[in-house]
């Protein structure tokens, strides 16, 4: 058998090469697993990520303007019809979000991640994880290994967690979201537009003064069969845009992906911690999904400065980490689940799923009362 290794991550993804320089950035010797097929490079589509996201990602040397697109001060919501012109910037004129490029930022990560000496990288896909000793062990098709402790973050299938039968708690809805690249007539970089109706929720991210990317978000199997059509998505766009804030003359569809949305425990296993999709997996609308990820991977950090996973009583450690991670989780599913059954149009017109829908979408209580008093966002 190979040596052991103090912490593995099973995951190449965004997460688990996040989660790996965060051990290493303590000192910790990591390996990281993923299968040389891993996906890195073709689709490429917006993250909005917070400041406190930008923060972790620049404390952990990860930060880099170039794969910055823009810095969002301003977004421009409305219910039906064109866009309102509510301004949710912060106070004090700092960015509300930074765009990323998906791609970029992966390609950076990786860079970094390579040069990293305390990070060793195995390009296998791992079959099986057994836990029954006092050391993990890691099964890959011909090696294994064996762990003191384990990062999953194999994403949202998490082959990983279904094999070691981690609970999975889901919610029945599927989403679908198409990503659109379009080419516009003028937008205003700098600002996002969303547009929410009964059943559908559209989000405008400007690249430049002429191009960006759209993503509308529906339950599955309820898109309009024609919207699968490029034409039928920019004429919905232009139903959507007032020509004050631009048309759109040309899109790409960039992906049509369903998305669901589930949840396993963060530490469910005292030497193990799941992260990431494998943790909480949404739909992108909210955009959440990697700031929620990055929230529990400045956690980790935090926690390991002082109390080392692998020197502590792990059971202790675990408790800790899931106090700082697991509501957070938590809150955001219940928040889903509304936004799902706000879709789905269950009972009424609901004023609470409305107001719970503009909250997912990051309008804060301000915005809301800026919201009813135009008269916008409440049915
Ligand atoms: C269109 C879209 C827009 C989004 N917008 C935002 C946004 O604005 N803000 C935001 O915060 N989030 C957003 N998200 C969500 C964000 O992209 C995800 O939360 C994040 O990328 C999840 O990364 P992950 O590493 O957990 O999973 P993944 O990227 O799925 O990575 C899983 C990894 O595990 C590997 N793997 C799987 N099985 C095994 C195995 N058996 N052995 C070894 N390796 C294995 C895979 O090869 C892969 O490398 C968006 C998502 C989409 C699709």
């Amino acid at each position: 058998m190979n040596p052991t290794i103090e912490i593995a991550v099973i995951g190449g993804g965004l997460v688990g090469s996040i989660a790996a320089q965060c051990f290493a950035h303590r000192g910790q010797q990591v390996t990281q697993f993923f299968p040389s097929n891993t996906d890195r490079s073709t689709i490429d589509y917006p993250l909005s990520l917070r400041p406190s996201s930008r923060d972790t990602l620049e404390k952990l040397g990860l930060w880099s303007d170039d794969y910055l697109i823009t810095a969002m001060r301003q977004l421009h919501l409305s219910s039906e019809g064109c866009f309102g012109m509510v301004n949710i910037a912060r106070d004090n004129n700092q960015p509300a979000a930074y765009v990323v490029s998906a791609r970029r930022l992966m390609e950076h990560i990786q860079h970094v991640i390579q040069r990293q000496k305390r990070v060793a990288q195995v390009n296998t896909s791992i079959n099986r994880v057994d836990d029954a000793q006092q050391d993990i062990k890691i099964h890959a098709a011909d090696r294994h290994w064996g762990c003191q402790r384990l990062v999953i973050c194999d994403g949202t299938r998490s082959p990983i967690s279904n094999q070691l039968q981690i609970p999975c708690t889901k919610h029945p809805s599927v989403a679908e979201s198409i990503v659109c690249k379009v080419t516009t007539s003028h937008w205003s970089a700098g600002s996002g537009y969303v547009r929410k109706s009964r059943d559908q929720i559209l989000g405008c991210i400007p690249m430049s003064a002429n191009s960006g990317w759209i993503i509308v978000t529906q339950l599955a199997g309820q898109f309009d069969a024609e919207l699968s059509s490029e034409r039928q998505l920019v004429s919905l766009f232009n139903r959507c845009l007032s020509s004050r804030i631009g048309q759109v003359v040309d899109c790409e569809i960039v992906s049509n992906q369903k998305s669901i949305l589930q949840s396993r425990a963060v530490a469910s296993h005292e030497k193990m911690i799941l992260l990431g999709n494998a943790s909480l997996s949404t739909p992108p609308v909210g955009a959440q999904g990697l700031n929620i990820a990055i929230q529990d991977c400045a956690a980790l950090h935090k926690l390991q400065q002082h109390f080392p996973w692998h020197r502590s009583t792990s059971k202790a450690w675990g408790a800790q980490f899931s106090a700082d991670c697991q509501p957070r989780h938590d809150h955001w599913f219940r928040q889903m689940e509304r936004l799902l059954a706000h879709l789905r149009g269950y009972g009424t017109y609901s004023r609470v799923f409305e107001r719970t829908a503009w909250a997912l979408l990051g309008v804060s209580q301000r915005a809301q009362h800026q919201l009813e008093a135009l008269g916008l966002g409440y049915g």
